[in-house]
């Protein structure tokens, strides 16, 4: 079976010399050696500052929030939060799970992110924070979305979990915001197993993270404030350098896959649109079908095949009713109604593709 991804495993006597260092050191957690240096190749390899390791995504997006002093501020009234329909559940359910209402505005038909034409016409006197989402590595309309944050004095904190590596005009996309968050779980492109990061804009955000992510604990009898366990491991860390060491072969082999892809499949098939200012990561190969129908009747084909393509993101997440928001998004359930993820993973091979871009063709004209 060819899977719709698979976790990058680097080399593992590479790993092995870190693990043998992490039982010398007698070291596991609390900010050790790894995690330090992880810390600071990550920050260099993206071209960013202010970065801080965590458990996972969730946990980032959840840290970054608070951090920002978003949550909770008028005690007794729910805070809002405005993001996007489409995309992976956690961006919308740590918001919900943290007692703030995510309030969905529409996307964009043809980025796929979160179109800043919807944003204003959603904003209350609640609302706290836009929490939009680079979905499939694709930038949102930064500058758009930055003028309205700033004329209605909300945050943004962008769920990057899908743009690592990403350049935007020439600089890394997760400079925009007042954070972006990434995920380092193990199906995305670059993963420490389970992990993840944020990347402030302040450096007094960052230090007030610092303390969140143990319990708010700053010194041996010292707790400062309320905080979470949310601390990055040192295997975690061995995982992540091991997996950076090896990002320029791993990039450069999904580089040819989704360009083999796209050459069989620009002209019959609909794909995401992407700003001429970007420099993608490639790390999603997503397609959008004729039909909700055609898409369903073409992912039974290739699982016949012996490939899973996989929906997403389906279902389009105003329809998730533990949400609690309800309203209609015309275009995401739209998008996600008739879109698939193809395979993409570094060591698919081009038979591979081509047989699975043949089938795709066939379906899309038949
Ligand atoms: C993967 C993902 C997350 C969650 O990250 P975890 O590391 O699995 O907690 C959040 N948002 C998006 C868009 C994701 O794809």
């Amino acid at each position: 079976m060819i899977p719709v991804t698979k976790p990058y495993l680097p080399s593992r006597e590479k790993l092995n010399r870190y693990l043998d260092g992490i039982y010398e050191r007698q070291w596991l957690t609390n900010n050790g050696q790894l995690v330090q240096e992880l810390t600071q190749r990550l920050e260099d390899y993206l071209g960013v500052e202010n970065l801080l390791l965590v458990t996972n995504g969730t946990l980032a997006l959840q840290i970054a929030y608070r951090a920002l002093r978003v949550c909770g501020a008028t005690p007794g009234v729910q805070a809002e939060a405005i993001t996007t329909p489409f995309t992976f559940i956690a961006t919308a359910s740590f918001l919900k799970w943290d007692g703030v209402q995510p309030v969905f505005a529409d996307i964009d038909p043809d980025t796929w992110c979160l179109n800043p034409a919807n944003i204003e016409a959603v904003i209350s006197p609640h609302t706290q924070a836009i929490v939009p989402v680079h979905v499939f590595g694709n930038a949102c309309d930064v500058e758009t979305i930055s003028a309205i944050a700033e004329k209605h004095n909300l945050k943004v904190i962008y769920d990057a979990s899908h743009a690592f590596g990403v350049k935007y005009k020439g600089e890394s996309l997760l400079k925009h915001g007042d954070a972006a968050t990434l995920s380092f779980h193990a199906t995305k492109l670059f993963h420490t197993g389970e992990g993840g990061a944020i990347i402030f804009k302040r450096r007094d955000d960052l230090e007030r993270a610092k303390k969140m992510i143990n319990f708010g604990i700053t010194g041996p009898e010292i707790i400062e404030e309320l905080g979470i366990n949310a601390k990055m491991n040192e295997l975690q860390a061995a995982m992540g350098l091991c997996v950076l060491d090896e990002m320029e072969e791993n990039h450069t082999a999904r580089a040819a896959v989704w360009h083999r892809y796209e050459q069989a499949l620009s002209q019959t098939l609909r794909l995401q649109a992407k700003p001429q200012a970007l420099d993608y990561n490639y790390a999603y190969f997503p397609v959008v079908f004729e039909s909700e129908e055609q898409a369903v009747r073409l992912a039974a084909t290739l699982k016949e095949n012996g490939v899973l393509a996989r929906r997403y993101f389906y279902p389009s997440l105003e329809s998730v009713e533990c949400l609690g928001a309800e309203v209609d998004q015309p275009v995401s359930k739209e998008i996600a109604s008739r879109i698939l993820c193809l395979p993409i993973y570094s060591s698919l091979s081009l038979e591979s593709i081509d047989k699975i871009a043949g089938i795709v063709t066939e379906a899309a004209n038949g």
